[in-house]
């Protein structure tokens, strides 16, 4: 195992920060060795269960590089974001967004496809495979070449560049009370599909583009997005499978689910080829089945004023359109006002708080017709 450390810039002299990967297997030395994933923890740096699975992730690779099943390179990010790990405000630890700013640590990324347009042509010729390394070679000039303004913009260029030419990406979140759950590129449901099998997730919401570029589709987008503009030219793979794996909520946090996630992880990974055959626990089916969902399908449910927050159903539970999903209540005059789905679905995931703001979203259902349009996810 290879650790490789990063030096972000200092937002005021002294105040240098350092990110930290963990390389894994052959490719470690030898770009050429193999296939390459990475696995990074805790983007978001207040959704702690991934900082765990890390910590099981990282004694389980380093075993398993021991025993010589690593295929090619396998990364891990223990802890994706050191600069949101420390930022606090009255008490309380803020990891989703950059105190200074305001922006989402999983927002604003680049997106590769316009300026792989431009440089691309010329380059690209009748094999799949050597077009597939010319375009990771571009992605990783063009992201070379981003001059970050901040050091949040220093370390989502890192976290990037880092994964634009792996095969596999793997990035752990979590909701706040959720049931396991995934988001994933439409183009590879199947894929995703199998990995919330592992991981005994109960739903896999689908988009190709979600809005704002997050971290995931700044991997991964780009490729069909490319097939789709020049594949009637050059043939193009779909290089890339990254998802976005959403661990539950924020208190579930314990030895024995983390392990059991890590395992579920190292299942896939050894599906997809990164280990050798028989070197994960195979995971046990799962008691309710998987589904792949759209997420224009996700009603997001919204406070329609503000007050107590009582849940009416429960996670898992399916709901029909117009049912009472929760209610919200004035304490002072008593008055409860019902939130309602608006759509037969899965109530797969909703706040950890019990007070809501007028037009705060509280929960998720997702329903199998979409029916949203535009920026598909939270702030
Ligand atoms: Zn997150």
């Amino acid at each position: 195992m290879i650790e490789r450390r990063q030096s972000l810039p200092a937002s005021a002299p002294g105040c240098e920060a350092h990110a930290l990967s963990l390389h894994f297997g052959p490719g470690a030395n030898d770009p050429a060795a193999g296939p390459k994933a990475v696995i990074q923890c805790a983007l978001h740096a207040d959704e702690i269960p991934g900082l765990l699975v890390g910590v099981h992730l990282r004694h389980e690779l380093a075993r398993l590089e021991t025993e010589g099943r690593i295929r090619g390179e396998i990364v891990l990010v223990p802890m994706a974001n050191v600069l949101g790990a420390s930022q606090a405000l009255l008490g309380s630890h803020i990891g989703r967004f950059d105190l200074g700013t305001g922006i989402n640590f999983n927002r604003g990324y680049r997106h590769l496809t316009p300026a792989l347009l431009n440089r691309l042509p010329g380059q690209l010729g009748a094999d799949a495979t050597v077009n597939t390394a010319v375009i990771r070679q571009a992605s990783r000039q063009l992201l070379d070449e981003w001059q970050p303004a901040s050091a949040a913009e220093a370390l989502k260029r890192w976290l990037q560049r880092q994964a634009v030419d792996a095969d596999t990406v793997l990035d752990l979140h979590c909701d706040g009370q959720a049931l396991m759950h995934l988001y994933a590129p439409t183009p590879w449901a199947e894929v995703g599909l199998s990995l919330g099998r592992c991981l005994e997730a109960r739903v896999v919401l689908l988009a190709e583009e979600s809005g704002d570029d997050p971290f995931d589709e700044s991997v991964s987008r780009h490729w069909w997005e490319l097939k789709t503009a020049l594949g009637t030219q050059y043939p193009i793979e779909l290089a890339c499978f990254s998802t976005t794996v959403e661990l539950r909520g924020q208190a579930d946090v314990c030895h024995e689910v983390a392990q059991r996630d890590a395992q579920g992880l190292l299942a896939f990974l050894e599906q997809r080829g990164h280990l050798a055959t028989g070197s994960a626990t195979a995971a046990a089916a799962p008691a309710v089945g998987c589904t792949a969902l759209p997420l224009e399908g996700v009603d997001p449910l919204t406070a329609p004023c503000g007050g107590v927050v009582v849940f009416a159903r429960a996670l898992g539970e399916a709901v029909k359109v117009g049912e009472k999903v929760a209610e919200v209540i004035d304490p002072l005059t008593g008055q409860a006002t019902p939130v309602t789905s608006r759509v037969d679905g899965v109530f797969f995931a909703h706040s950890k708080a019990r007070w809501a703001l007028r037009g705060e979203r509280i929960g998720k259902v997702a329903g199998a017709q979409a029916f949203r349009t535009g920026k598909l996810l939270s702030l």
